[in-house]
């Protein structure tokens, strides 16, 4: 018997429901007229496709958005769902071939455009079918108070009363309650049955940054993410092609998208955005509307937007998979003038709605303690009460307390002038920290009475002090060389023997600093084999004809690359793969995975269905760990706490390392290994020419000299000395 829960995974691949979806569709399946809000990405389209396999009829969808019927019903197609749509984009034999198609009773879901479904030749096709649910999507269209009003929706009730039997369902990310009363009356829905999923979309990291150096700070942003996509909006289409053309000569993958391209380019570089041919869209906010890309990496704001309303949509398109996102705006005073400078040619209640929407968005960038969810969400009318989202930048950053660093910043001037101002940080810092290396030799610095008399600070404390100094002018850098020299300020200031305030790091160059960390994805995964993945389903996408996500979503490629699943059985663990993919691409890939863990000895990892919750703590574990561990208990402690190996115990902390955390000293590591000192040194040359990710390598290139427990031992010390040095 098949129920929702089976048909989300054995069609869709997923495991659990996104929230409200099952609500939705008990609902719908219940025959009762259902209204569903949710924001983008919620994942609307399941709380329909689902039913349409569970109902005998037909399912027809009425959407707006021609670009998006042909996206959905190929993404349906790939997953084995029956569908087609009809609208104008279809030459006239596609157009025949899609009605028969439907006549032949062949299909379960009809996409169509209102004006289609309007039509005679349509409206006498579907009265000769049992329909069974009738979907409006994007149903604020209906509304005259909805931002998108659609005359030809507000016929849809027609064509409702030719089917009395189809139970109706109305979908949108955006309503307000008189919309949705609006679209609730005019579909004559008989009971109230709304379904109003929480806006908050957690995996979006929501920062604001100041605006100093705009390409710059682009640019450092979508270096973190190489190779994915991301979207740009600016403020307008000038400064669209500025800074395309600046990104696409410094060799970023890029593409302009506003209303002063023809539609054929307009069309051309968002097609190739959708495919992965290119990464980044620069664009005015005409982009994002008919396009449903799920892998968005980032969402960047050049310019302030005009409007909370608008820049949620616009950042909304970012993680609608899922996966952690990252949205920033950068704001300066001086968009809110250029703004401004358009409010003023506007009158009347236009110019007061647009002010009181610019200060509302002023307000949200200028805020720099609250949770930026509160606000957001504030505004569409749903309170948020966490204490902390742990995803804005201002539920990350520690307060930053000012500390007296006269002395060190004293030390650091002064020594920058001892050596003639000739040199660059890091040898100032050498010299500082008493070093006796190759190049203070040379000059003979050890000579120096600065030489030796930081070393209450170590490396990374001091380039940090050295930054401060710099952007607090006490300091200039030039050349190529970056030579440091003192400016009038720093003269002054040591003549004067003036306190200076600013933020010191602790030992290590941990924290500390008014700066915000997203939080770490939270599958670890082989970043080598993923790549090749993603390789292998553009491939294959582009013999199909269609774009990359539609073969599998890079959710499924990320747990390939945890879980290295081999066999079909496996492969229907990963999410988004249901049996229809599993059958149409499962060998492909499996070629691709098999062909990879043999040359790297990697072994299948089971994947578990496993919660939510126990994943979190199952990520927890090595915090907990690692902490003890810190606290004084031995591995031996561990190992009885939990009841666990060695080597779990050993598992945890390497995870507590990488993850930038510093463990106290290694004694009690070193007191559990066999191995003697030349292995030992022997292992640390192996970590040095092959890094510390797999340990078979290591293995391998001993000799098997070492067993596994002893090699995660030796690593973990290796790690611990790797950290002493940087
Ligand atoms: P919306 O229309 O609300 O913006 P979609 O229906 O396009 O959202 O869904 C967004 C993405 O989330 C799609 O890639 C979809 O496959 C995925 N998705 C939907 N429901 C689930 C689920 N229960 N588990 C995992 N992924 C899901
Ligand atoms: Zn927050």
């Amino acid at each position: 018997m098949n129920t929702p829960s089976s048909i989300l995974k054995n069609t869709f691949g997923y495991d659990t429901f996104r929230p409200l979806q099952n609500e939705v569709i008990e609902n719908v399946l219940a025959r009762r007229d259902t209204l569903a809000v949710m924001p983008t990405g919620g994942g609307k389209s399941l709380c329909y496709q689902i039913p349409s396999l569970l109902l005998d009829g037909l399912t027809v969808v009425v959407s707006p958005l021609i670009s998006l019927m042909k996206d959905q019903v190929e993404q349906l197609r790939a997953f084995g769902v029956p569908s087609v749509f009809l609208n104008s984009s279809l030459s006239p034999q596609e157009y025949q071939e899609n009605m028969d198609a439907v006549r032949r009773g062949e299909v379960k879901l009809l996409y169509v455009a209102p004006e289609t479904l309007l039509t005679p030749r349509i409206l006498s096709l579907l009265s000769t079918l049992k329909v069974d649910l009738l979907t409006i999507d994007e149903a604020h269209c209906i509304s005259e108070w909805g931002h998108d009003f659609r005359p030809e929706y507000r016929q849809i009730v027609e064509v409702r009363k030719k089917f009395p039997d189809a139970v109706c369902m109305a979908l949108t990310a955006t309503a307000t309650s008189r919309v949705r009363q609006d679209i609730r009356q005019t579909l004559k829905f008989a009971t109230t049955n709304e379904f109003i999923a929480s806006f908050n979309r957690e995996n979006l990291f929501i920062e604001v940054l100041p605006k100093q150096d705009p390409s710059r700070q682009v640019t450092e942003i979508i270096n973190r993410y190489k190779d994915q996509s991301g979207i740009i909006y600016c403020f307008s289409r000038r400064q669209v092609d500025d800074l395309a053309a600046y990104l696409a000569v410094k060799g970023h993958s890029v593409r302009p998208y506003h209303a002063g391209l023809d539609d054929a380019d307009r069309r051309k570089n968002q097609e190739a955005f959708i495919r992965d041919d290119v990464q980044i869209i620069v664009a005015t906010i005409a982009f994002g509307m008919g396009i449903n890309k799920p892998n968005v990496r980032f969402v960047i704001h050049h310019d302030l937007p005009k409007s909370i309303e608008g820049y949620y949509q616009e950042i909304g398109r970012a993680g609608r998979d899922g996966l952690p996102a990252h949205c920033v705006l950068l704001y300066s005073y001086g968009d809110v003038a250029k703004i401004n400078y358009f409010i003023d040619q506007k009158e009347g209640d236009e110019r007061r709605v647009a002010i009181e929407h610019l200060n509302a968005i002023v307000r949200y960038a200028e805020d720099e303690h609250n949770c930026r969810r509160k606000p957001l969400l504030n505004y569409f009318g749903e309170s948020y009460s966490a204490q902390t989202c742990s995803n804005c930048d201002n539920c990350n950053s520690a307060p930053t307390p000012l500390t007296d660093m006269t002395i060190p910043a004293q030390k650091f001037l002064s020594c920058v002038k001892r050596a003639d101002e000739k040199f660059g940080a890091a040898h100032i810092v050498d010299i500082l920290l008493g070093s006796k290396n190759e190049k203070v030799l040379r000059w003979g610095h050890e000579k120096l009475s600065t030489h030796g008399i930081g070393r209450e600070l170590d490396k990374k404390q001091w380039m940090y002090l050295a930054r401060q100094l710099l952007s607090m002018g006490f300091l200039k850098q030039e050349g190529e060389f970056h030579t440091l020299s003192l400016t009038d300020k720093a003269l002054e200031s040591l003549r004067k023997r003036e306190p200076i305030f600013g933020v010191m790091q602790e030992a290590g160059g941990r924290v500390q600093k008014k700066g915000t960390k997203e939080k770490a994805a939270e599958l670890e995964y082989h970043r080598g084999l993923f790549a090749i993945l993603r390789e292998k389903r553009k491939e294959m996408a582009d013999a199909a004809g269609v774009p990359p996500y539609v073969i599998f979503s890079d959710r499924a490629l990320i747990e390939m690359a945890a879980y290295f699943p081999q066999s079909q059985e496996s492969l229907l663990a990963i999410s988004g793969v249901g049996q229809v993919k599993a059958r149409q691409y499962g060998e492909a890939f499996l070629a691709v995975l098999t062909d990879f863990c043999q040359r790297h000895e990697l072994k299948e990892k089971p994947k578990a269905a496993e919660t939510t919750r126990d994943k979190s703590d199952a990520n927890r574990r090595y915090m907990v760990v690692g902490e003890a561990y810190n606290g004084g208990d031995t591995v031996a402690a561990l190992m009885e706490r939990y009841r666990v190996t060695a080597g779990a115990v050993l598992d945890n902390l390497t995870r507590y390392v990488n993850a930038g955390n510093r463990l106290r000293d290694g004694s009690d590591l070193r007191s559990l290994t066999t191995a003697s000192p030349a292995q030992q040194k022997a292992a640390f040359d192996a970590f040095d020419e092959m890094g510390t990710a797999y340990l078979k390598p290591i293995f391998d290139k001993l000799n098997g000299a070492l067993n596994y427990d002893d090699l995660k031992i030796l690593r973990m010390l290796y790690l611990i000395e790797q950290e002493k040095h940087s």
